[in-house]
């Protein structure tokens, strides 16, 4: 895994006390490999290969105390340069219009309801348009994620061919709707084809918008840079949008895209949900292209939901095996808190490997509720006190939280063990697992 090689070259690397000329060259050979192997389009990897060549080469590097995170510094400063100055601003003087542009299955109707969302927030009143008329399902799918953000969304009539005169209503009823900037949803194909190009292309002139917005999968491959350069040729766009920046992509194509076209990464889309989604920074993506997971995000995250005072107060009656039903519930909560576990383990180090160890499913949201339905359905006394739970009151949590009595009794079990197991390592994660997969 090249994660873990590129771990291997920067412990050499640390492990040095001095770096010679030729341990930059190693190194950069592996982060030239990570970059291909995050998809980095070939030349562009190259190209910048040599720019943080000269960087290390041109500074104190040679003396430091630990060259190899001087290279991963320049590395990262390289590609804070390369996507610098990268913020999230849009055009929205008046007429604001987004058109939002990108192949099948990128994101683009997703990440057209996150931005209205996202504009709402900051007090704007966004308009959605539906102009996807190849994909039947397309125009209900902008609906329902309209509704549920409640934006008022335009969508063309059924049967309805035209993009152009769909966007023509669409302005028409625009004008009735007090909305101050109108984001159009439209239509991709597998790969770039020529009528996809030539509608686009009418509907940008007939829109003229002020922002036209490429989505993009972080997974895209690379094919990126010709994508990249398609759109833009035809459309003119203005900014990049990638998604899927949540799974395991290394989101090299973000390097390529910006690279090639020299238009700024303007978002992230980090999962499925409409508030999964906010500016692009540049440091993640460098780490990400490194494998080294990404801390920052992670600790800002976790930092913003976990009580630590709750969590510090938790781990110490583990430590004393006092842990009870009613530490677990704590927990539960905080970790049901932190949203899709999977998303908050992606930003973790290392994580390919973790996730191998983890059964299917364990981490599923539906079997954290049956377990909490469990616990909720214990009185106090026994949450603190397991030792109280006979078999009568095991029936009689099965029937109050709707669960299966073995299921119960797995649970308790699995509780009793992992508490013995964990007391003295307040081992949080793996208890979770644990219990999670005991189900
Ligand atoms: P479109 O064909 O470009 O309009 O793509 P959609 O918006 O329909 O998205 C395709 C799929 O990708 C849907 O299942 C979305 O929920 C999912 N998706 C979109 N953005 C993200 C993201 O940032 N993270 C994840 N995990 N899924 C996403
Ligand atoms: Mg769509």
């Amino acid at each position: 895994f090249l994660a873990d090689k590129l771990d291997n070259t920067f412990r050499k690397l640390r492990g040095l006390g001095k770096i010679s000329e030729k341990n930059i060259s190693d190194a950069l050979k592996d982060i030239r490999v990570a970059l291909l192997e995050a998809d980095v389009e070939f030349s562009v990897a190259r190209e910048f290969i040599a720019h943080v060549k000269e960087q290390a080469m041109g500074t104190e590097v040679l003396k430091s105390i630990k060259p190899g995170e001087q290279i991963v510094k320049i590395f990262r400063d390289e590609i804070a340069e390369l996507l610098g100055g990268d913020v999230a601003t849009l055009d929205l003087t008046d007429p604001a219009r987004i058109l939002v542009v990108g192949l099948n299955g990128a994101g683009k109707t997703t990440t057209s309801a996150k931005l209205a969302l996202r504009l709402k927030k900051e007090g704007r009143r966004p308009l959605l348009v539906a102009c996807d008329l190849i994909r039947p399902a397309a125009i209900d799918q902008l609906a329902t994620l309209a509704k549920q953000i409640d934006v008022p969304v335009f969508t063309p009539a059924p049967g309805e061919k035209d993009v152009v005169r769909v966007a023509r209503e669409a302005l028409q009823w625009a004008k009735t709707q007090d909305g101050t900037v109108i984001i159009f949803d439209t239509a991709g194909r597998q790969e770039v084809d020529e009528e996809l190009i030539g509608e686009l292309k009418r509907l940008n002139d007939y829109i003229d918008p002020r922002e036209t917005l490429l989505v993009v999968d972080a997974a895209t491959g690379q094919q990126a840079v010709q994508v990249a350069c398609t759109f833009n040729n035809a459309v003119g766009i203005t900014g990049i949008v990638m998604t899927k920046l949540d799974g395991d992509a290394r989101g090299g194509a973000a390097l390529s895209m910006r690279s090639v076209t020299g238009k700024p990464i303007k978002f992230a889309g980090e999962g499925e949900k409409l508030d999964q989604f906010g500016p692009f920074v540049p440091d993640r993506l460098a780490d990400r292209i490194l494998g080294m997971g990404d801390i920052v995000g992670l600790v800002e995250h976790a930092a913003a939901r976990i009580d630590e005072e709750q969590a510090m107060k938790s781990a110490q009656r583990m430590a004393e095996g006092k842990f009870d039903f009613n530490d677990f519930l704590d927990q539960m909560r905080m970790m049901q808190s932190l949203g899709p576990l999977e998303g908050l383990l992606g930003l973790l180090p290392g994580f390919g490997k973790l996730k191998k160890q983890i059964p299917a499913g364990a981490l599923d949201p539906k079997r954290m509720k049956h377990m909490e339905a469990i616990v909720l359905s214990m009185t106090k006394k026994e949450r603190s006190n397991p030792m109280l739970l006979n078999p009568s009151r095991r029936r009689r949590i099965s029937a109050g939280s709707g669960r299966p009595i073995f299921e119960v009794n797995k649970l308790i079990k699995n509780f009793t063990e992992m508490k013995k197991m964990m007391s003295g390592k307040g081992k949080m994660g793996a208890m979770m697992k644990q219990m999670a997969g005991s189900m």
